[in-house]
């Protein structure tokens, strides 16, 4: 039998939407009023500096159901998730984008494949509704991502996701950080699927991400890897890297040591300098930037990386 009354939220990044959000609103009550479960609709307005607040505000006077947190100015998609998040009291919680791309009527769906005990179900726009400009980039960002996290899933940056509370409760999102939650949350153990969603065009506004921001988003790939891979243990890549390191050396001057037994001088020979110098600075190229990894996540911790500026409850 189904559980009934357990809460719903659905958390929604607003960033310069005003056309979108009265008939986003509507698809998303026609839809609701047919769940079983209680549901509470966040609007996190990032900032923005069109109307969008304004028809949030009218939109949290004509219905209960919807709350809206207002950012002082724009802190980015994962801030405004992270916010959402932290005000939701759901035990399931939908994310998906303003703009109308994605379709509310793909809500049940995703919650019938949560309840077959998954904890995070990820959207696969499996037909984008995108420029060719926008589509090429992605698919090289999640082949890439897909690869090197071991996380099968086909569309990482889909923003139309339905997550169990745990999970949300145990993410902490910033930077750019929302386009890696399949491999963060994978990361610590929870059971991921995926399910083919619906996908528009974008009827009204700009999108915010152009490709060069995708492309720029792929050093966050670095940071995934080193806090999801190399924090808890940073040794295996210390070692790892060292070890190469240590071996071209070490296979240089072995050569160089047979070449001086054989009575050759090597005090003159650049390859020893290069060998050394190259051995000394890759190794401290690395292990600074993930020391640098380190302090920044661990920093971030204690802090939520955005201002609230008002709630409406
Ligand atoms: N968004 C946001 N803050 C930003 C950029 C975007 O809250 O700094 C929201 C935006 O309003 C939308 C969602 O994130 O609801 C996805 O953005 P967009 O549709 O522009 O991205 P695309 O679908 O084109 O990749
Ligand atoms: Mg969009």
């Amino acid at each position: 039998m189904q559980e009934k009354n357990r809460e719903l939220s659905i958390v929604i990044p607003v960033y310069n939407e005003e056309k979108n959000l009265t008939p986003l609103h509507a698809q998303l009550k026609s839809i609701t009023e047919t769940l079983t479960e209680r549901c509470e609709v966040i609007f996190v307005d990032d900032g923005s500096n069109d109307d969008s607040f304004s028809i949030l505000e009218k939109l949290h006077r004509q219905d209960s159901h919807v709350k809206v947190i207002q950012f002082r100015k724009n802190f980015g998609k994962a801030a405004a998730l992270s916010a959402g998040f932290a005000q939701a009291r759901g035990k399931i919680i939908i994310t998906m984008d303003a703009d109308l791309q994605d379709d509310p009527r793909e809500i049940p769906n995703f919650i019938h494949k949560l309840e077959e005990s998954y904890d995070l179900v990820c959207g696969w726009r499996s037909k984008r509704q995108d420029p060719f400009s926008k589509i090429l980039p992605s698919r090289v960002f999640n082949y890439l991502t897909s690869t090197l996290t071991g996380v099968k899933v086909h569309d990482f940056n889909c923003g139309f996701k339905c997550y169990r509370k745990e999970v949300v409760k145990n993410l902490s999102l910033y930077g750019e950080l929302h386009r890696y939650v399949p491999a963060l949350a994978h990361w610590q153990g929870f059971k991921i699927t995926e399910i083919k969603v619906k996908h528009h065009p974008r009827a009204h506004g700009k999108s915010k991400y152009g490709a060069s921001r995708l492309f720029s988003g792929l050093t966050d790939l670095l940071t995934v890897m080193f806090m999801t891979k190399y924090m808890k243990k940073p040794l295996h890549l210390f070692g790892g890297v060292g070890f190469l390191l240590f071996l071209a050396g070490f296979m240089i001057n072995v050569y160089l040591a047979i070449l001086w037994f054989l009575g050759q001088g090597i005090g003159n020979r650049p390859l020893l300098l290069l060998g050394v110098l190259l051995m000394l600075v890759g190794f401290q190229i690395v292990s600074t930037g993930l020391i640098g990894e380190m302090i920044v996540s661990v920093r971030h911790k204690g802090e939520v990386g955005y201002i609230i500026k008002k709630i409406l409850e």
